[in-house]
């Protein structure tokens, strides 16, 4: 505590008189400023912060990544540890990359009418709020989920419910959770723009968008490749969600055809979809960065890697779709593809599953056996 008898003011100075300021007005991130963003999603194998040097290094200038490993459940700590999440965020203004687009992992059910995997999801999903808001994210891309054998308006309920649960008490600063359409493979709720609105409404006090897949949209049956198809689909997109809530398009096309509710990811150019119609897409005002669309929406590829340069490649073709020149784009480096980091992350899941196939194995052997200790017991 300060002595209160030794005084230590400055002499009084009229120059110096407090004069308030205007609070300021928040500034919109550099992102926000009616540029075309594209992106693709980059692998987080090895170090989280490499993914954005692999984003840049592909010529993007924005990103999706996943904040843990997608295909299993979180073991131990689920959270990033702050240096690592600082070390990312700053690395991320020094690239100037966003929006930040995390997708959250595929076992999440929120839909799921099974008691264990409904909170195994919802504290899962909960988790994915927790690291997007620690690194900064801008959007939390999620997939509504599948009710199995309850029916849609059931799961619908569910999956809002769960949203609302997971994000409980959270401060989520400028997160905006995204729920993304699906191809409508088995029960999976989405393939519907009115699924999503009944998400949307239900979840009213969550900041809420859309994430809309082309690949998905023309697998439920949405014709896009065509001129009239995609003001068709548009239409049915700005009647049920409003295309103003939709922040970020996964930019696919698609390995099977209209409606055939089978999600397969092809590249640009190489699928069902076609250049033309991915021309129509990027182009189109309504779906653009500019004043008649939205400032900031991001078209993120999620394509495939089958030859190594596959992910700079699309991202290129993206650029040249809208009319950007290489000279003009993000500097992309020469033969950098993520090939090597895939195979690193694919052989590094293989082993964590049979690492937790292997534990629960054990579990629910030692459950076996403590159930048939339990009903000799009762004999
Ligand atoms: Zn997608
Ligand atoms: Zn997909």
């Amino acid at each position: 505590m300060a002595d209160p008898l030794i005084r230590t003011e400055p002499a009084y100075d009229a120059s110096d008189e407090y004069r308030p300021e205007p609070v300021p007005i928040p500034q919109p991130p550099a992102w926000q400023d009616g540029s075309f963003r594209i992106g693709i999603h980059t692998s987080i194998a090895g170090d989280i912060a490499g993914a954005l040097d692999s984003a840049a290094k592909l010529g993007a200038n924005a990103l999706q990544i996943f904040s843990a490993s997608p295909r299993m459940w979180p073991g131990g700590s689920a959270r990033i540890a702050e240096a690592d999440a600082a070390r990312f965020r700053a690395r991320r203004a020094e690239l100037a990359l966003g929006p930040l687009v995390i997708h959250d992992n595929y076992l999440i059910n929120l839909a799921s009418p099974e008691r264990v995997m409904r909170t195994r999801s919802i504290q899962a999903f909960h988790d994915e709020l927790v690291r997007a808001v620690s690194l900064g994210a801008d959007f939390l891309v999620a997939h509504p989920g599948s009710g199995l054998g309850s029916d849609k308006d059931q799961a619908i309920t569910e999956i809002a419910e769960g949203l609302r649960h997971a994000a409980k008490g959270m401060k989520l600063g400028s997160l905006r959770i995204l729920i993304e359409n699906t191809s409508g493979m088995g029960t999976a709720v989405g393939a519907r723009f009115e699924e999503i609105k009944a998400i949307l409404d239900q979840t009213g006090d969550l900041p809420m968008g859309v994430c809309l897949d082309t690949a998905h949209t023309f697998e439920a049956g949405y014709d896009i490749t065509t001129e009239e198809g995609l003001e068709a689909t548009l239409a049915a997109v700005d009647r049920s969600v409003g295309l103003s809530r939709v922040h970020v398009l996964h930019v696919n096309d698609s390995k099977t055809p209209l409606g055939s509710r089978v999600d397969r990811h092809e590249n640009i150019g190489h699928g069902k979809i076609g250049l033309a119609a991915f021309g129509r897409i990027l182009n189109h005002a309504r779906l653009g960065p500019g004043l008649q669309g939205l400032p900031g929406r991001a078209f993120i590829l999620e394509t495939p890697i089958d030859e190594p340069g596959d992910d700079r490649r699309n991202v290129r073709a993206l650029w040249d779709l809208v009319g950007v020149s290489v000279r003009q784009a993000p500097k992309a480096e020469d033969g950098f593809s993520m090939t090597k980091a895939k195979k690193k992350e694919k052989a590094l899941t293989q082993r964590t599953q049979r690492t937790q196939r292997a534990q629960s194995k054990k579990q629910s052997l030692k459950g076996a056996k403590a159930k048939a200790r339990k009903s000799k017991g009762r004999k």
